[in-house]
């Protein structure tokens, strides 16, 4: 296969500037254990969003502002390989799928890496603010860390898995597993309790639908959070037992309507403030609030310590996952279980699907075809 010198790519020059198509980038030539990959499809993350808007928070909730310029995002593609660098070791073919995620190279030394939760590794790069990702035809991924996706696939529905749908798997199994430390044979063996109420806050995202099919196949009630006459019937399409729009009726006050006692676990995926603001006011005694979406800046939960002591919540944050915890995801979508709702646009319409990103008007992922196969 011949393969060219430049490709295109959408580049920022600044943080907050506008994305640009420039026909003339290199072609990144793989180097010791690396493959070069041709990106096929790339789904559209908020993180995307805010990363080239300068507005991604930092841990302490300043702006991230130390990111490779110019930048060029994507973090849920999905690709072929087409090239071979020297000493890529064994099971590693010309042709195979493999997946571009947030994650791009890892220590392997760390104790986090070691723990296998190498999402937290204190020597990693990724392909939101170091690499450039999956927003071009071509990439150089590092063998040794490569996401090697089946071949019975589809592989415009994988990419919205490899960041969105990770998360979305981790927090379900999370939350219903700290339900009661008594489930936690139960969830390793995929047996939960069935009919544990699970409120998913953004139910209607690219990261809450995927959530609320997870937590369906792990045996949950799932009640969906999120506005409006078309969120409603997407969200209960996708398997929710309830939907509540937000906009018309108070969430909390309807949770414990449904559920008596409160839900066993909250999963906020929305990015907004508000939407944490009261989310622990859903949980019953023991639940669990996970939270997943990033509000910009430094907004805080406004629940009482006294509701958290003595209803003896948990509140735990979930970034990705690992690359192991990554291919169960992955699984489960090529088991049909769990199915992405996906758009399909071209890849020149990136800047566009950012405003409706915006807006918040997007039911499930819009992934982006990038090069023909
Ligand atoms: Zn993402
Ligand atoms: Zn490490």
């Amino acid at each position: 296969m011949q393969i060219p010198t430049t490709q295109t790519v959408a580049l920022v020059r600044e943080l907050g500037g506008k994305v640009e198509f420039k026909t003339d980038y290199p072609v990144p030539v793989p180097g010791k254990r690396e493959v070069l990959a041709k990106i096929l499809y790339t789904g559209v993350c908020q993180s995307d969003l805010h990363t080239k808007s300068g507005t991604a928070a930092s841990a302490n909730g300043t702006p991230i502002t130390q990111i490779k310029l110019p930048h060029v995002g994507g973090h849920e593609g999905v690709g072929r390989i087409v090239a071979l660098g020297p000493d890529c070791g064994l099971g590693i073919k010309v042709g195979q799928l493999v997946g571009i995620r947030f994650g791009s190279r890892v220590c392997r030394r760390c104790e986090f890496c070691l723990a296998g939760t190498e999402q937290y590794c204190l020597n990693s790069t990724n392909h939101l603010h170091h690499e450039d990702g999956s927003f071009q035809e071509y990439i150089a991924l590092d063998a040794d860390y490569l996401t090697q996706l089946p071949d019975d696939v589809n592989p415009a529905e994988i990419g919205p898995v490899l960041c969105a749908g990770l998360t979305a798997y981790k927090v379900s199994i999370i939350s219903l597993f700290l339900h009661g430390l008594t489930n936690f044979q139960a969830v390793l063996n995929t047996q939960i309790k069935p009919g544990n109420w699970l409120v998913v806050v953004g139910a209607g995202g690219g990261l809450g639908h995927l959530a609320v099919q997870y937590a369906k196949a792990h045996g949950a009630q799932v009640i969906g959070v999120d506005a409006g006459a078309s969120k409603r019937e997407f969200v209960l399409r996708m398997g929710a037992t309830e939907f509540i729009d937000f906009t018309t009726t108070d969430p909390v006050a309807r949770v414990h309507e449904i559920t008596g006692l409160g839900a066993h676990a909250v999963v906020v995926t929305a990015g907004s403030a508000g939407a944490f603001a009261h989310a622990c006011e859903m949980l019953r005694v023991g639940g669990t609030l996970s939270c997943v979406g990033i509000p910009a800046g430094r907004p805080a939960l406004q629940t009482p310590i006294c509701t958290i002591v003595i209803k003896g919540l948990r509140i735990t944050g979930n970034l990705v996952g690992s690359l192991k915890e990554c291919m169960e995801a992955v699984e489960l979508v090529r088991r049909g279980i769990v199915k992405p709702e996906i758009k399909v646009r071209n890849f020149q319409e990136l800047p566009a699907v950012y405003e409706e990103m915006e807006k918040g008007d997007i039911s499930g992922r819009i992934v982006l075809k990038i090069a023909q196969e």
